[in-house]
């Protein structure tokens, strides 16, 4: 059973701020800043690519509601919500969970995206080829 199956069942002690029949949000071990939180659905779903939609429309219903008791609780506006899907993308723990990271100015952590620019036909094929696998 992975880390977050047993902290969803009890078995691992962790410091819950929410929970219902599909999923449990606690503080992230690690904390980038105050109010970290991590929402992790109840089944194990090693990512994004594995969960199941219903679930995943769930569960960020809950990291809205999350968010915004964070931001009151702790008096903050600015957040990254994320998820890292995949070794490359940074996740280390194989079991879907969502980041709730609350921002502060100048905090040391680093969102960066590069920028590579397509031509008009090279979206158009890069579209076609997504809308053709849904
Ligand atoms: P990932 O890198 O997979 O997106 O994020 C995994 C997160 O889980 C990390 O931020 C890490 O600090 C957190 N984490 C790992 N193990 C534990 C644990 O046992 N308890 C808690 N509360 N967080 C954990
Ligand atoms: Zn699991």
């Amino acid at each position: 059973m992975c880390i977050f199956c047993m902290i969803a069942e009890g078995q691992i002690p962790s410091h819950k701020i929410y929970e219902d029949d599909v999923c449990v949000a606690f503080l992230d071990l690690s904390q980038a800043n105050l109010g970290h939180t991590l929402v992790v659905p109840k089944n194990h779903y090693s990512n994004i690519l594995e969960l199941d939609e219903g679930v995943a429309g769930h569960l960020f219903s809950v990291t809205s509601k999350l968010t915004k008791g964070i931001s009151k609780a702790l008096n903050l506006t600015d957040f990254n919500i994320l998820n890292n899907c995949g070794e490359v993308a940074g996740q280390s723990v194989h079991h879907f969970h969502i980041h709730i990271i609350p921002r502060k100015l100048n905090d040391n952590i680093k969102i960066e995206f590069s920028s590579n620019k397509l031509t008009d036909e090279e979206f158009v094929n890069l579209k076609n080829t997504i809308i053709s696998a849904l």
